[in-house]
């Protein structure tokens, strides 16, 4: 399948058309100095074209046309779109609609240089590439499984929730890849190997990806955090910012342009390119030694600090520009990291040459129980690779809908008689909030329950009335309480035990009815009919968001006309997942459907 992968950046435009199964190049070209004088290059050789306009848009269009003319009836399948921000919406890549084009916008405050760029690609190669898909890839996607404590920022919670201030983290894609070949190389499951991956090129960042997971990585908000970069100052007290604007009498836009423009490399040493530094610090300038100094020191420190946060570590990787192609700044991070496992070989260091054929290569000693791995990254084979999977899966991912999951927290399930036992003669339930199955509803009446070790009190009734009672109680509640109780359908009482239930007029002792409630899902007959399944199915439903990912097996399917497509399990359940009460679109698998493996009832 023949991916044309389009990079939209502030400066330049890389397009190339890959073939997706084997990443081999089919054709490709660059168009550079953006905003100024725009030229075009082709990787198959020929002319360079200069072209007279300097917007994006033109020499996009330019581009796109001048390579489609080349093609020479190269078929082309699919696009495949870097875009930088995928903000709380997107943990994979997805297909181009108009809902996801929408979100794009609607990110553009969190990446204003970057968001529209994007979209602006979108939109032409959509009018040049009509009849294909187009799908997004996303640089905050890998990082969408950083726990709450890493992407949480300590300033008050609700001026971070209304402006969606955390860390999202960038450079995904290369994380995520650079990570699989690790694996792969060293024959090794990912879900089983705790990595540190470097990507150091002119942006810079590191991640910590524990058991395939990334679950902390060095790019923020924006991706002005962490590591120095080529002309970003990364990590800064900001204090600072407060005492310069004060004593130079900067204006935002001043500190904006101050850290993403002239900080970095370029601060401390004048130039941005490593390779200019290296040279200019062997000739003995200060400015630049000092630069190579405090560049390799945050690398380092970092990579500390994540095996700290990993609790030790497998393999790190060094990739990007910077990384892949010097073995000083490569050498000045990794030496002296014995302490961690990780012992360099320097004459291997000293060695890599990282191509086409050899995209990997490892530079420790034998003997190191850490491995040193210096890897080719390759966004656009990925984004490629990423693309065609999910062309090929399309039909998988627009039929089967997400399953929304409900967490319930204990309640009772009453009949009119005890309702007016434990209320008052001829007492109705009074509704305080409807639930999602359609003429449920929670009650504003509350009942004491009481076990032989102690009593909950405040259990909430669930209304209406109906033919039985039933206690719905977690495994932790059992124990407080002290009963013992069965895994139970709802409706299924017979043979469970009773317990003491009190009300403000009166007390019930109940002989049976409390039950810990089979974890099940509702739907409707045209639901079933999309899932594959039936009525008492039971089946596995993965649930990936979340801190926690895991898989519930043993989930019943419950099949009417009157339900709603919902899930239902325990607060045990939920915190086990660490899902928040009353999420929805919490299950995620396969382009946000929930996946579900069959087994029938015997
Ligand atoms: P980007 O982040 O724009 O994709 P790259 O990953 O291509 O950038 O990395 C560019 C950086 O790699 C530049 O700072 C350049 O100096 C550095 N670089 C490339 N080759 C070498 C080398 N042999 N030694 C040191 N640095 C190098």
């Amino acid at each position: 399948m023949n991916i044309l992968v389009l990079n939209c950046g502030s400066s330049s435009i890389k397009a190339e058309i890959i073939e997706a199964e084997t990443g081999q190049r089919l054709n490709g070209l660059k168009a550079e100095r953006l905003g100024e004088a725009p030229i075009i290059t082709f990787d198959s050789g020929g002319d360079q074209i200069s072209c007279n306009t300097k917007g994006h848009e033109e020499v996009l269009k330019i581009a796109l046309d001048l390579l489609q003319q080349r093609l020479k009836g190269t078929p082309i399948h699919g696009v495949g779109h870097r875009v930088v921000h995928g903000g709380e919406d997107f943990d994979q890549a997805v297909k181009i609609d108009a809902s996801v084009e929408q979100k794009i916008e609607d990110l553009i405050d969190l990446a204003p240089l970057h968001n529209p760029i994007n979209l602006q690609g979108i939109r032409i190669a959509k009018e040049l590439f009509k009849d294909v898909p187009h799908v997004a890839v996303f640089d905050t996607a890998f990082h969408h499984t950083l726990p709450k404590r890493a992407k949480t920022y300590a300033i008050p919670v609700d001026l971070a929730e209304k402006h969606q201030v955390r860390r999202y983290g960038f450079h995904g894609t290369s994380h995520d890849y650079v990570s699989k070949m690790a694996a792969e190389f060293l024959q090794s499951e990912l879900r089983e190997l705790r990595l540190i991956t470097c990507h150091l090129g002119n942006g810079c960042s590191l991640a910590a990806v524990e058991y395939g997971r990334s679950i902390e990585t060095s790019m923020g908000m924006t991706p002005l955090e962490g590591l120095v970069m080529g002309t970003r100052s990364g990590d800064i007290d900001p204090g600072i910012l407060i005492y310069l604007k004060e004593k130079e009498n900067l204006s935002i836009n001043d500190i904006d342009h101050l850290l993403n423009k002239q900080s970095g490399l370029k601060g401390l040493a004048g130039v941005n390119d490593m390779r200019d530094i290296i040279q200019k610090s062997t000739e003995g300038d200060d400015g630049s030694r000092l630069a190579l100094q405090v560049f390799t020191h945050r690398v380092r420190k970092y990579i500390g600090a994540y095996a700290a946060v990993m609790g030790g570590v497998d393999a790190i990787i060094f990739t990007g520009g910077i990384g892949e192609n010097s073995p000083v700044v490569r050498h000045r991070v990794a030496q002296r990291l014995d302490f961690l496992g990780a012992v360099i070989n320097e004459d291997k260091n000293h060695d890599i040459r990282l191509s086409h054929e050899q995209k990997v290569v490892d530079f420790s000693m034998n003997h190191s129980r850490v491995k040193l791995l210096a890897i080719k990254t390759d966004e656009q084979y990925s984004i490629a690779q990423q693309a065609a999977n999910l062309i090929q899966e399309k039909n998988k991912v627009n039929t089967v809908p997400p399953i929304p999951i409900a967490v319930s927290g204990r309640h009772m399930h009453i009949t009119q008689e005890t309702l007016e036992q434990l209320f008052g003669k001829g007492y109705e339930l009074t509704v305080k909030k409807p639930l999602s199955q359609p003429g449920q509803f929670a009650a504003n009446e509350q009942v004491t329950v009481v076990g032989p070790k102690n009593k909950i009190e405040r259990v909430r009734i669930l209304g209406p009335c109906r033919p039985k009672n039933q206690i719905e109680i977690s495994r932790t509640d059992e124990f407080f309480l002290g009963i013992d109780v069965p895994v139970r359908e709802s409706g299924k009482t017979t043979n469970t035990p009773g317990c003491k239930v009190i009300g403000p007029k009166g007390t019930v002792d109940l002989e049976e009815g409390v039950i810990c409630a089979w974890r099940h899902i509702h739907m409707t007959p045209d639901d079933a009919a999309i899932f594959g399944v039936k009525d008492r199915d039971i089946v596995e439903v993965e649930v990936s968001e979340g801190d926690r990912a895991l898989t519930f097996g043993n989930v019943l399917i419950r099949v009417s006309p009157k339900y709603k497509l919902e899930m239902h399990i325990d607060t045990d359940e939920g915190n086990a997942a660490e899902l928040s009460r009353g999420a929805t679109g919490a299950l995620n698998a396969t382009g946000g459907a929930a996946k579900l493996k069959k087994r029938r009832i015997s």
